[in-house]
């Protein structure tokens, strides 16, 4: 499962900075997961709530941070995607919601850029 070796990689990842700071535990893992990614944010919370069981960081809460890519316009314009995204709550597989959007300026179709980022934000330990 493509969501399961992503969530290792995290894993690895917030045990080495736990062990580089020595930490004796881990309180939170925030993840930003860019909309773009084709990454099931429900599947992949699961996947780091059952590794994080087995280590250092058990017990911690796992926030994951949905990172919407910028919508840009030659014209100049440019917003979030959230405010282009019309099914907030729902998990986006796909990526047409992005794309041939028109600019609400000159109605020009606009670039996304950004949103396909999968990164740790941040770690809070208890050292
Ligand atoms: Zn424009």
């Amino acid at each position: 499962m493509h969501e399961y070796s992503l969530a290792c990689e995290i894993m690895d990842n917030v045990i080495s900075i736990s062990e580089t700071n020595g930490a004796k535990g881990v309180n939170s893992i925030t993840v930003g997961v860019g909309k773009l990614t084709h990454v099931n944010p429900d599947q992949l919370t699961f996947c780091l709530e059952s590794l994080v069981s087995e280590n250092i960081a058990r017990g911690a809460e796992i926030i994951l941070n949905e990172i919407y890519p910028e919508m840009e316009c030659q014209c100049g314009f440019s917003d979030s995607g959230k405010r282009f995204c019309t099914t907030d709550d729902e998990v986006i597989d796909d990526i047409r919601v992005f794309l041939d959007v028109p600019c609400p300026e000159c109605g020009e179709m606009m670039q996304a850029s950004g949103g396909r980022e999968l990164i740790i934000e941040s770690i809070d330990i208890e050292q």
